[in-house]
């Protein structure tokens, strides 16, 4: 089994919540998420980081986030929205598998990097999840 958390979400041996999914690309709930839709977008083959993607891997990434993208904000309404990326246990990393955050700011939220922080009940993400689902169907 892989010691890699995203790479186990992927294969189904770690449940998630999931919003979007694509040949390449699973979109799941973040489960220390801070803001309603607060989603990751993760590439399904393991790849570290952005240095190690290749094209068409880097635009079905970038293509099924700004779909996501639009749905978060079409459910949520959303003043803003935060699109992270990181790279490395320096830059603040916790699980080495690329992926994007897609996190809707309200007013009032600021900019902190405050997640992972809770464990929101498996009920209200699956809500979340639902609204967003629906707003892409
Ligand atoms: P990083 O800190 O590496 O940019 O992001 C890792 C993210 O993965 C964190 O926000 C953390 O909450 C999330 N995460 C870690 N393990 C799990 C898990 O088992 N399920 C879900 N849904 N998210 C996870
Ligand atoms: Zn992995």
């Amino acid at each position: 089994m892989s010691e890699c958390v995203f790479c186990r979400i992927v294969a189904g041996q770690i449940p998630s919540t999931r919003v979007y999914e694509d040949d390449l690309v699973l979109a799941f709930m973040d489960i220390g998420e801070v803001n309603p839709g607060h989603v990751l977008v993760a590439l399904k083959p393991h790849a570290e980081n952005l240095f190690a993607l290749d094209d068409a891997q880097t635009a079905a990434v970038a293509r099924a986030s700004a779909r996501v993208a639009r749905a978060i904000r079409a459910a949520f309404e959303p003043a803003g929205l935060s699109v992270y990326q990181a790279n490395g246990a320096a830059a603040g990393q916790t699980v080495f598998h690329y992926h994007v955050h897609l996190v809707p700011r309200h007013d009032g939220d600021g900019m902190a990097f405050t997640w992972p922080v809770n464990n929101p009940p498996r009920e209200q993400l699956e809500a979340h999840a639902a609204r967003i689902r629906a707003q892409l169907a």
